[in-house]
C-alpha cells in the first residue's frame, strides 16, 4: 500500500510527499480507509505507531477550508502532546492552509481566545482548558463534525473523565468520533460504549 492508493486531494498528497511519508504505517493502513468513510473508530495502538497521521490525514482531508467555525476537536492528555499533534496537523494541512489551534493550561487564556477569533479549522487541546473555553463562550462547537480522543487511557488516568464527558455532551450528536488508546481498562471501554456509534474496532 502507498498513500497514492487512497482518494486524497492533491494538497494532502503534496504535504505527505514533503513530509517524506510514502508508505502508510500499519495503523494508518487500517484507520485511513474507515475514517474517510466517516465511521466511528476505536483503535488500540501505541505511540510511535503513526497514529497522529492516521487520524490527521482523514481530518485534514475532510475539513472544509471555507468554514469559519472549528470543525474538529482533538483531546489529548497533556500539553506536550497537544503541541505535537498541533504541529503534525499543521504540516499535513499545510497546502490546504488548514489552521490548527492548541489549547492547554498554564498559558494566557486571552491569547488563546484571540486566536480562536480567527478562522480555526481544528482545535487540539487538553480537557480542562478546552472546557474552560466552552464555558466562557470562546470556543464554538456547533460546527464540530469530528472528535478525536487521543491517549484515552492516559486521559482517564490523569482524572479527566468528568471534563471529557462534559465536553462530549456539549458537542453536536451528528459527528464522527475516533478514540485511540494503548490499553482498554473498564472506564475507557465504557466511554467508547456510551458516546460512540457502533464503532469499528481496530487493534494493532
Ligand atoms: P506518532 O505515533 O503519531 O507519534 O508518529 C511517530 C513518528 O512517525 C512521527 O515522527 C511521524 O512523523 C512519523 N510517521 C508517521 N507516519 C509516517 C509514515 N507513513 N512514514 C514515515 N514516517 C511516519
Amino acid at each position: 500500500k502507498r498513500f497514492t492508493d487512497y482518494p486524497l486531494s492533491e494538497e494532502i498528497r503534496r504535504a505527505l510527499d514533503s513530509l517524506g511519508y510514502t508508505t502508510p504505517t500499519e495503523v494508518q493502513t487500517e484507520v485511513i480507509p474507515v475514517a474517510l468513510e466517516k465511521r466511528d473508530l476505536v483503535v488500540k495502538s501505541q505511540t510511535g505507531s503513526g497514529k497522529t497521521a492516521a487520524y490527521g490525514i482523514p481530518l485534514c482531508e475532510q475539513v472544509e477550508w471555507n468554514e469559519n467555525k472549528p470543525q474538529a476537536l482533538i483531546l489529548t492528555p497533556t500539553r506536550e502532546l497537544a503541541l505535537q499533534v498541533n504541529e503534525d496537523i499543521t504540516n499535513i494541512g499545510r497546502f490546504k492552509r488548514i489552521k490548527a489551534t492548541p489549547l492547554y493550561g498554564r498559558h494566557p487564556f486571552h491569547m488563546q481566545k484571540a486566536e480562536l477569533k480567527q478562522r480555526t479549522h481544528i482545535v487540539v487541546g487538553t480537557p480542562g482548558r478546552v472546557l474552560d473555553h466552552i464555558e466562557r463562550g470562546s470556543l464554538s462547537l456547533d460546527r464540530i463534525s469530528h472528535l478525536v480522543i487521543d491517549e484515552a487511557d492516559e486521559m482517564l488516568n490523569m482524572g479527566f473523565i468528568e471534563q471529557v464527558q462534559s465536553i462530549i455532551q456539549a458537542l453536536p450528536h451528528n459527528r464522527v468520533t475516533m478514540l485511540f488508546s494503548a490499553t482498554f481498562p473498564e472506564d475507557v471501554a465504557k466511554l467508547a460504549h456510551k458516546y460512540m456509534n457502533h464503532p469499528e474496532q481496530i487493534e494493532i
